[in-house]
């Protein structure tokens, strides 16, 4: 006989429910965040050409030096941080390896992270595993802001980490630089770590600015920092990211990350620092999301569903009270069962979902005739439900 699971919610995640079901009933999906649109051809040419040159066997563990190298640069570029690439960057299997690691390393049993929910669904479960307890901060819509003071009144002697994500996935709402500063205040007075998710770090909207831990020196000096070539290349399939973080951080990262996954996709990490020679790679994606965005707000306009603002991310949140009173999850099913789309519910990212929250979350990483017929079916829905 088992003990009991280590895991107290043990459902399928619900990316991977609402995924399975947009397929069986043929609706648009605008549930799990991954693009319709393929990732570029010059970087799948580049990995064919490390398969054919023979880079099939096991890179070093934390990642091939080309890669770290070219990072290594790019963070120098765009953040100002002079790093030990070496020392301070491995390679991961995606952004979710990433996170888990740094939990499995870093938070003991007993010990309080603190979330700002609604938070991405992998945050918790990490947690919990390590035996560690999960402090929430509750964001409220519609601006999710957060309130600093309020944030250090959750600190306690057992708290050890403070998972923050900007953009934020699923609020799409992007922290300021007063935000980071007070973050760096109350890590450093309360002695505490940061893993900061920045997997979004070049999907941001009207001029706003990526404000990475890794620019304040203090806050980075205490941080881990998490990355995704998913989110950057439109290629989530690969499960290719990056974590940043301090020698001493890395040390105790790359423990875990060892026994882990020990290393990580080859020709892929030759062929990613190949492409990413030329900045303007990376540099040029803001833009395209930027048009998507905006075709969101506009499919959404003639319909009752509410759009909420959208800083950052690939995803809307939208408030569908104007149509119905189901609660999120049933409202989802509903939606992708009866009209053929499909979102996904906010419950499954909080501890303790509220109870008359009747917003979800859609994902417009999507070529715009799907975002036009996705805005076609929502003029639909008023009246129905
Ligand atoms: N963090 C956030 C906020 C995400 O939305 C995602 C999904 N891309 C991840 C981490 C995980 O990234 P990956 O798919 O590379 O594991
Ligand atoms: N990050 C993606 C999202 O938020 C999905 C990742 C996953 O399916 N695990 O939808």
């Amino acid at each position: 006989m088992l003990p009991s699971p280590k895991l107290t919610k043990t459902g399928t995640t619900i990316f991977a429910v609402m995924t399975a079901l947009a397929q069986e009933h043929g609706a648009i999906n605008l549930s799990q965040g991954f693009p319709n649109f393929d990732c570029p051809k010059p970087l799948k040419d580049l990995v064919s050409k490390h398969m054919a040159l023979g880079h099939n066997q096991y890179a070093p563990t934390p990642g091939l030096p080309e890669l770290q190298d070219v990072l290594a640069a790019k963070i120098e570029r765009l953040y100002g941080l002079q790093l030990d690439a070496r020392r301070e960057i491995t390679i991961t299997a995606g952004g979710t390896q990433a996170l888990f690691t740094a939990i499995a390393a870093l938070v003991y049993p007993g010990d309080e992270v603190i979330l700002f929910e609604p938070a991405y669904d992998s945050y918790a479960p990490a947690v919990e595993i390590q035996g560690g307890r999960v402090l929430p901060y509750a964001l409220q819509a519609p601006d999710y802001q957060i309130d600093w003071q309020e944030v250090e009144q959750l600190i306690g002697p057992r708290t050890r980490m403070l998972v923050v994500n900007t953009p934020h996935n699923p609020c799409a709402r992007v922290f300021r630089r007063e935000d980071m500063l007070a973050l760096q205040r109350l890590a450093e007075e309360h002695d505490l770590l940061v893993l900061s998710d920045e997997v979004y770090e070049h999907i941001l909207f009207d001029d706003l600015e990526h404000h990475s831990a890794m620019s304040f020196p203090q806050l980075y000096a205490r941080s881990l920092v998490v990355f995704s070539f998913g989110k950057l290349f439109n290629n989530t399939g690969w499960k290719m990211g990056y974590c940043v973080a301090p020698p001493y951080l890395t040390e105790r990262f790359r423990q875990v990350h060892q026994f882990n996954v020990f290393s990580v996709n080859r020709p892929i990490q030759h062929a990613l620092a190949e492409y990413m020679q030329n900045p303007a790679v990376y540099e040029g994606i803001r833009p395209l999301f930027e048009d998507l965005r905006n075709s969101m707000y506009k499919a959404l306009e003639a319909t009752p569903f509410k759009a909420l603002p959208c800083e950052g991310t690939y995803f809307m949140l939208c408030d569908y009270s104007a149509v119905s009173d189901m609660d999120d999850l049933a409202f989802a099913k509903w939606l992708t069962i009866e009209h053929g789309l499909a979102s996904i519910p906010l419950s499954p990212f909080y501890t303790q979902p509220p109870k008359d929250s009747r917003i979800i979350r859609l994902c417009f990483a999507k070529t715009k005739d799907v975002l036009q017929q996705a805005g076609e079916v929502l003029q639909g829905v008023l009246g129905s439900a």
